[in-house]
């Protein structure tokens, strides 16, 4: 398995793509509201989910850099 870097994720790029339906981790669909779908969150470990409840600009866009990386994406994607 390859390492991905940790994306860098903006709080606006961050905001954007949690109010979508646009899974980042998967380019699949997601609630809006959450950071990922539930297929990609539950490949997450349990602090990594802890922290998705931070608040952006409180290290929420940290843990969403975090989830990508594990999930094997490079950058954030909005859509
Ligand atoms: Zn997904």
């Amino acid at each position: 398995m390859s390492v991905v870097a940790l994306p860098i994720v903006s709080a606006a790029d961050a905001v954007l793509s949690l109010r979508g339906s646009f899974c980042p981790g998967c380019r699949g669909r997601k609630k809006p509201k959450q950071t990922v779908c539930f297929e990609c969150y539950s490949k997450l470990s349990r602090p990594q989910r802890q922290n998705l409840y931070k608040r952006v600009g409180s290290g929420y866009e940290a843990a969403v850099a975090s989830a990508l990386q594990t999930l094997g994406v490079e950058t954030l994607e909005c859509k």
